[in-house]
């Protein structure tokens, strides 16, 4: 269930995030005491767009009884996680190939979604990692192309 290509990117987030969180030492209810930390990995499941996805989480956990702590940059690491395992499923574009398209026109978020006839900051959105809809995410596809770019155009300036 890996998808070694997509996810390397966020390996090399989570690691970053990991040095910083690893080497923190927290107080721990139940030790009643200041303990070394350590992260282990978990399968969890995520709620996306009404769809139960399951991933593995990195948690920070008390070294000495296990109790999970809460990690703001393992948490949302995970989440982003589970949204790419969602567009996996539903073959979404990924947040930096959809920059990746706007980019290729020299468009900025804004310009690019006024294009799109969009409102002003989806693009921004979608770049930032909120899931886009089904039908966005298919002319984003197809305006990929640089040909189709040029009909969409001509299209829209005859409208
Ligand atoms: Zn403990």
């Amino acid at each position: 269930m890996s998808n070694q290509a997509s996810t390397s990117d966020i390996a090399a987030y989570l690691f970053v995030g990991n040095k910083e969180v690893a080497s923190m030492r927290k107080y721990c209810d139940e030790c009643k005491k200041e303990v070394e930390t350590k992260i282990i990995t978990k399968r969890d499941a995520y709620n996306v767009c009404g769809e139960t996805i399951e991933v593995d989480a990195q948690v920070l956990v008390c070294a000495e009884c296990g109790e999970e702590f809460y990690s703001e940059e393992l948490d949302s690491a995970t989440l982003v996680r589970a949204y790419n395992e969602y567009r996996r499923r539903h073959k979404l574009l990924l947040p930096e190939e959809i920059k990746k398209i706007r980019e290729q026109y020299g468009l900025s978020q804004r310009s690019f979604a006024k294009l799109l006839n969009w409102g002003d900051k989806t693009i921004c959105r979608y770049e930032n990692g909120s899931i886009q809809d089904k039908a966005h995410n298919s002319l984003l596809l197809f305006l990929r192309k640089p040909e189709n770019m040029k009909t969409y155009l001509t299209e829209e300036s005859v409208r």
